[in-house]
């Protein structure tokens, strides 16, 4: 069988699934052999999908843990436009990956779409239904220096540089996971949940924010939440003082504000290693970290990683 061909009894099986999975979270059989007729082939894939979240909200990160009756040769899957990589999370034949919904995705049903392959050959296909649901993000309303609101003209340049140079960054996938067992915050004060608010600076709207910011006095060690490779520290204009880590497999972390810059480009970190010092760089109101993680480019709560995937304490 092709590999890129869709069995119609997959497809029947993936409808039948859909429409259960948008109540509740349901293993599903598929049965998708060689032949492509429900039992002929003597290696029947069973697929079960699962998952794990703080909600289905825009800015959440999902954690798909996808079971097969056995340990399949490949696992294929995609969400949200992007392809989805796979950790063993156990056994040979549990895996799991991670899913980020972006701030802008819109309320309602997306699919995941997820092909396993077994050793045979024999393929099983299925669409996992993310019944996204709305948020009311909150507004905020800050004051700063009149410059990060209306920029002299001898710096809107700069400022568009700069934000081509993050959004070609983001969408940037490397191949190598750099990150591995669980995350630690970065400084140890409280978050104030800040992701996803309207900000409006001086009167005047501006992006949302995506980021969580956390209390930290100014010189606060910053600490690298997971191992990665820094892509960025440097000094840009809203963000000051910035170090961006790749922990691979499409996710980022990026710090803003910083004092002082500890790492420089191409650096490998290890989790917990400091990369720089809390400030009050760029465009803010007083000394604090702003975290933003981003995955496969969509904007997603730190809060969420370090819910869904934490440190036990067994890290060094
Ligand atoms: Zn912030």
């Amino acid at each position: 069988m092709e590999k890129s061909e869709r069995q119609p009894l997959s497809r029947l099986a993936s409808r039948r699934f859909t429409a259960v999975a948008a109540c509740t979270v349901v293993a599903v059989l598929l049965l998708g052999g060689p032949s492509g007729a429900a039992g002929q082939g003597a290696a029947d894939l069973i697929v079960n999908v699962t998952h794990r979240a703080r909600a289905l909200h825009p800015g959440e990160i999902v954690v798909l843990h996808v079971r097969t009756s056995e340990a399949p040769a490949a696992l294929e899957a995609s969400a949200f436009g992007a392809a989805l990589r796979f950790f063993p999370a156990g056994p040979a034949n549990v895996w799991s990956t991670l899913v980020g919904i972006d701030l802008d995705v819109e309320p309602g049903d997306h699919d995941v779409a997820l092909r396993a392959t077994a050793v045979d050959g024999s393929s099983a296909e299925t669409d996992y239904t993310l019944a996204v649901e709305p948020k009311q993000f909150a507004t905020r309303r800050l004051t700063v220096e009149p410059r990060y609101v209306d920029p002299p003209p001898e710096v809107v340049e700069r400022i568009l540089r700069e934000r081509d140079q993050l959004a070609a960054l983001f969408p940037v996938s490397t191949a190598v996971r750099y990150w591995r067992d669980g995350f630690v915050r970065p400084v140890p004060g409280r978050a104030n949940s800040a992701f996803g608010r309207r900000s409006v600076f001086n009167g005047q709207p501006r992006n949302p924010h995506s980021g969580a910011d956390f209390r930290a006095a100014r010189g606060t060690p910053i600490k690298a939440p997971n191992d990665g490779v820094v892509v960025l520290a440097t000094d840009l204009y809203f963000s000051g003082n910035v170090v961006i880590i790749d922990h691979g497999w499409g996710l980022y972390s990026f710090f803003a504000h910083l004092s002082a810059i500890d790492v420089a480009e191409g650096d490998r970190v290890r989790r917990g290693a400091v990369v720089g010092k809390v400030g009050a760089t760029g465009r803010v109101t007083g000394a604090h970290l702003h975290w933003t993680v981003r995955l496969n480019d969509a904007r997603v709560d730190p809060l969420s990683l370090l819910e869904l995937i934490p440190d036990h304490g067994g890290g060094r």
